[in-house]
């Protein structure tokens, strides 16, 4: 059994000097917490910064995207080995503001994740409906197709190095939170669909629950059947927040 899973997607807050600030009282406040596994994902600028401060402790260094190429003539794209080499364990693919904002496919999350997987990451695979979607009753479909199209390719003996986020994109940023019940559904719906398709997964993929997760409905969350861990935007941008977030994974 993986332990819980808390990871920080920092998004584009924090300048250098203030995320490495940040990570130093993370590290005084959450080094030597084993029962849970901590990422935090800063922005691309940040991610050495950071590592410089984490590297040795417990809490993993995360990126929040990643492009497909080893390298060439891509301005602006950063390449899986350069996350590596930056000191990155994880990269989290397919975040629903990337989708909607730069118009991100699900083929393009495919290769993403391809390319995180031969270069030695380990995928956080974002999936999750529109409000739209889920009041047309097309949630499942949705997610169907994202995990079809996003693992294509994707082998049985890679399966464990992917984590799973589910996140409807209703509750990112918006203060509104899945129910436990929905979590629930979805969660049990997203692991079955994964045995139909990859065989046997049980005990080693982790499906995480994200869209507004606060020190105030954690305790519900985290104890919700199915939820393997969080995916914490806004409430990761404080110590406070974040250390109680994951004090709470400690008690599930
Ligand atoms: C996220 O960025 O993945 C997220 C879940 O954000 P928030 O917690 O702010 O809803």
């Amino acid at each position: 059994m993986q332990r819980t899973f808390v990871v920080g997607n920092w998004k584009m807050y924090k300048t250098p000097s203030e995320a490495r600030d940040f990570a130093l009282e993370l590290v005084k406040e959450l080094n030597g917490i084993k029962e849970v596994e901590i990422a935090v994902a800063p922005p691309f600028v940040s991610l050495l910064p950071v590592w410089e401060v984490i590297k040795g402790s417990d809490i993993k260094l995360c990126a929040q995207d990643v492009f497909w190429e080893k390298e060439g003539a891509y301005t602006g794209e950063i390449s899986p080995l350069m996350l590596k080499d930056a000191g990155c364990e994880y990269v989290i693919i397919g975040h629903s503001e990337r989708r909607r904002y730069f118009k991100e496919t699900d083929e393009d999350v495919n290769k993403k994740l391809k390319a995180a997987i031969s270069e030695g990451l380990k995928p956080i695979l974002c999936i999750g409906e529109t409000l739209e979607e889920r009041e047309k009753g097309e949630t499942f479909k949705v997610l169907e197709r994202q995990l079809t199209i996003g693992l294509e390719g994707i082998t049985h003996e890679d399966f464990p190095k992917i984590t799973i986020a589910y996140e409807p994109v209703w509750a990112i940023g918006t203060g509104k939170n899945a129910t436990p019940e929905q979590i629930k559904e979805v969660h049990h719906y997203v692991k079955s669909l994964l045995r139909e398709k990859k065989g046997e997964t049980k005990g080693f993929v982790r499906i995480l629950y994200g869209g507004s997760v606060t020190p105030d409905n954690i305790n519900e969350l985290i104890k919700t059947p199915g939820v393997d861990g969080v995916l914490v935007g806004g409430a990761s941008l404080r110590v406070s927040s974040f250390v109680t977030i994951v004090m709470a994974g400690r008690r599930k």
